[in-house]
């Protein structure tokens, strides 16, 4: 049997293919230190696995509203509210099997052929899958590092066409950290406003993770006058150490969460009923322990971003939020490893980092930014200074 042209449009995730050759390499044995997944090494709160054991013998067993309980729902507008300033009713949030479905569900959901979505690149490297699975053309804005991996308004104003859908905004990001300012927002937004057929994709997942005091804003939030066209998403997999409970979810205007949920109801129904009972204790609940975790992360932050611009030839801007960070080393292609490999590309870096050094990281390429690794650094300060250490002493041996 052939598979479907849609399927044909998509690669699989190379982050997850990354995880997977790490873990392979270490079932053989091989002493790897994986860099490569998006996954905070923090557990998931107490609180949350009580209110999970709680729904188990509670009953909460059964199949649920097809876009989520009453219950899960009125905890996210609290949440909107509360960390947002944004009001949305029930009927204007949707609740999905992680935020990469929510992401799905929307663009799957309103993308038609021929419909451009802008992607500024770096980006999280479903966006552009999921794009094009739904039939839609991606269209790249590239932020480099001299930019710290941000968009200008004259860079959106370029790309804005009568075709533009959506554009997706990711604040702090996957794959540089780099996050957005309310004013940085703000011009963006003004940019929006001047074409009233682009709407705007939020993707939030990290807002909590921010370090040095930076005040985490949404578009929708700093430009009222985007809410109707904005879909804020959001997700427990970061802020909780959730990410294989699979609860992702969004606000926005009432028929398109209808739509969303008309597409969930033909594929995986209702989020899993017990994740939803953990995600509405994990969103009620008392947040103090975000801040004693962000403490954490920007030690590790600190530690690698030095220990990578202590290598010649690599920059490694200073990101504002999530748990990676995105070097470039423009200053390392072309040259030659002690067993006389040419370094061309990232994705060899990459190849050459877990042949020698035993370091997984991710190829730029993957992220449509190159030449530049992601590295997750959501592990021990032990291990990161251990893995920064292979890495500078793979680079120090390149002639
Ligand atoms: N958006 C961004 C920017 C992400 O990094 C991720 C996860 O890596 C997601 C969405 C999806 O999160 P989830 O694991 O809840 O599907």
């Amino acid at each position: 049997m052939k598979t479907s042209a849609a399927l044909d449009r998509i690669q699989p995730s190379a982050t997850l293919a990354m995880t997977t050759r790490v873990n392979e390499l270490k079932a053989q044995g091989v002493d790897v230190i994986g860099l490569g997944a998006g996954e905070p090494d923090f557990d998931t709160p107490e609180y949350v696995q009580e209110a999970a054991i709680a729904a188990i013998r509670g009953g909460k067993t059964r199949y649920t509203n097809v876009d989520g309980t009453n219950e899960l729902k009125e905890a996210i507008a609290a949440k909107f509210k509360r960390d947002n300033g944004l009001d949305y009713a029930i009927n204007q949030i949707s609740v999905n099997v992680g935020g990469k479905h929510t992401l799905f569900n929307a663009l799957v959901a309103t993308v038609q052929a021929g419909d451009e979505v802008i992607v500024p690149a770096p980006y999280w490297v479903s966006y552009p899958d999921i794009v094009q699975f739904a039939g839609g053309t991606p269209v790249f804005i590239a932020a480099g590092a001299d930019q710290n991996y941000k968009i200008t308004p004259a860079q959106l104003e370029a790309a804005i066409t009568p075709r533009t859908k959506w554009l997706i905004l990711n604040s702090p990001s996957n794959p540089t950290g780099a996050a957005y300012s309310a004013a940085e927002l703000k011009a963006l937004g003004e940019v929006i406003e001047r074409h009233p057929h682009v709407w705007v994709m939020a993707d939030d997942m990290y807002e909590h993770i921010v370090y040095d005091g930076f005040e985490f804003a949404t578009i929708a939030q700093v430009c009222p006058s985007l809410y109707e066209r904005t879909l804020t998403v959001n997700g427990c997999s970061k802020a909780y150490s959730m990410t294989g409970w699979r609860i992702g979810f969004a606000g926005g205007a009432p028929w398109l969460i209808k739509a969303m949920s008309k597409l969930q109801s033909q594929s995986t129904s209702n989020p899993c009923s017990i994740a939803q009972a953990a995600a509405t204790a994990a969103l009620n609940g008392d947040q103090s322990f975000l801040e004693g975790r962000n403490a954490a992360f920007q030690g590790r932050r600190d530690l690698v971003v030095s220990m990578l611009n202590a290598i010649d030839g690599m920059t490694c801007p200073v990101p504002e939020g999530a748990f990676y960070v995105y070097p470039e080393f423009s200053g390392l292609i072309g040259k030659t490893t002690p067993k006389g490999l040419v370094i061309k590309t990232d994705e060899d870096m990459i190849g050459y980092f877990l042949d020698e050094a035993r370091v997984a990281a991710v190829h730029g390429a993957a992220f449509g930014l190159s030449p530049a690794m992601r590295i997750s650094y959501a592990t021990s300060e032990a291990i990161l200074t251990e893995a920064c250490t292979r890495i500078q002493e793979a680079c120090a041996a390149l002639r």
